[in-house]
């Protein structure tokens, strides 16, 4: 057992009149601090203070949220170039906490990077416009254009992310101006082709205009079925500049790549011949048709019925003879075309 004595007690009483002192005067600065003062953040940005806010969770989040999902579908991402800094205070109660304007304060600090897409012709972007939409009826309408050209462009869709950006409203006028180029390209090639035609020589110069012409041809073959029955080179009867594909009579033929129909009319030996210039200086001739599906200025594409097979002028049996011609000297048929070029 311990026993206390009454100095101890005594000494006790005091201590515990203190401690309990320091406790009821410490919760009542604590009590006055609460009832004057509120826990509060500042709010940092780039070492500026933008503003108070009472909960400092709940910006954090609505930033995350922002980042995550932008304020609309057209963003595609945003960027938050400093986070912002958080420092806790005491303030009085009548200070304004701004909760939302702090977060539109962050939201304009950050970089907004839009979705938009590029309509890229012949791999140059030419305009911007705000929707996958938009940009597929431009693309659709350059398409119906150029459909029958000679000379097509590519018209490709891209889809890009950007700060600022001038999207086209006009959907019409902006695929009239990606038209216009492509158009008047084609109406020089024409025009080249059939002064061509109308002399019948070939000028140098209209030469060289065809040939600086990029061609990336791949000649398919004039009929879908046949039977070759004479080849390119020395035969018996002499030089045979073409290839000769057997066909019943009235097959149709085909063209073998785009171009321009420069003669569609009786060669003598050939009998019914459609000549096709192709873009690069190559020529093709089709020879011996029963009739013609096309005429002289006709731009043709690859695949496109021209004429019939027959077997008009010099020939023994029904069958279309193939020519191709570069810079006017004619080439093994059978070294360029293939089955496996048809559309
Ligand atoms: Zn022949």
């Amino acid at each position: 057992m311990i026993r206390v004595s009454g100095k101890t007690k005594q000494a006790c009483g005091v201590f515990g009149k203190v401690v309990l002192a320091v406790l009821v005067s410490a919760l009542s600065i604590v009590a006055i601090v609460l009832a004057t003062y509120k826990p509060v953040y500042s709010v940092l940005i780039d070492g500026e203070f933008q503003g108070y806010v009472s909960s400092k969770t709940k910006l954090q989040d609505d930033i995350e949220t922002y980042l995550q999902e932008g304020d609309s579908d057209k963003v595609g991402y945003i960027l938050l170039k400093t986070r912002p800094e958080y420092e806790f205070d005491l303030v009085k109660k009548d200070v304004p906490t701004k909760d939302d304007e702090v977060l539109q304060l962050v939201k304009e600090s950050c970089d907004i990077y839009y979705r938009v897409y590029a309509i890229n012709v012949n791999n140059k972007d030419v305009c911007l416009v705000e929707s996958l939409q938009d940009a597929q009826t431009i693309v659709d309408s350059v398409n119906a254009a150029q459909k029958s050209y000679t000379k097509k462009a590519t018209v490709m869709i891209s889809e890009k992310y950007e700060k600022e950006f001038n999207a086209v409203t006009d959907l019409k006028s902006a695929a009239n101006d990606i038209i216009k180029p492509i158009k008047d390209e084609n109406a020089k090639l024409v025009k080249k082709v059939q002064t061509y035609a109308a002399t019948k020589t070939v000028p140098q110069s209209v030469l060289d205009a065809l040939k600086s012409q990029s061609a990336d041809l791949k000649f398919g073959l004039p009929v879908s079925s046949y039977v070759i029955t004479s080849r390119y080179g020395w035969r018996r009867s002499g030089y045979h500049t073409g290839c000769d594909y057997a066909a019943p009579m009235g097959t149709p033929i085909h063209a073998t790549e785009d171009g321009v129909v420069t003669c569609a009319e009786w060669k003598g030996n050939y009998g019914y011949l459609v000549k096709i210039q192709h873009v690069g200086g190559f020529e093709t001739y089709y020879a011996h048709c029963s009739r013609f599906a096309v005429s002289v200025g006709d731009q043709v594409k690859k695949g496109d019925v021209i004429a019939y097979v027959g077997s008009t002028g010099n020939s023994t049996g029904p069958h279309c003879h193939l020519e191709i011609r570069y810079d006017g000297a004619t080439i093994d048929p059978e070294s360029l075309a293939s089955a496996s070029n048809n559309v």
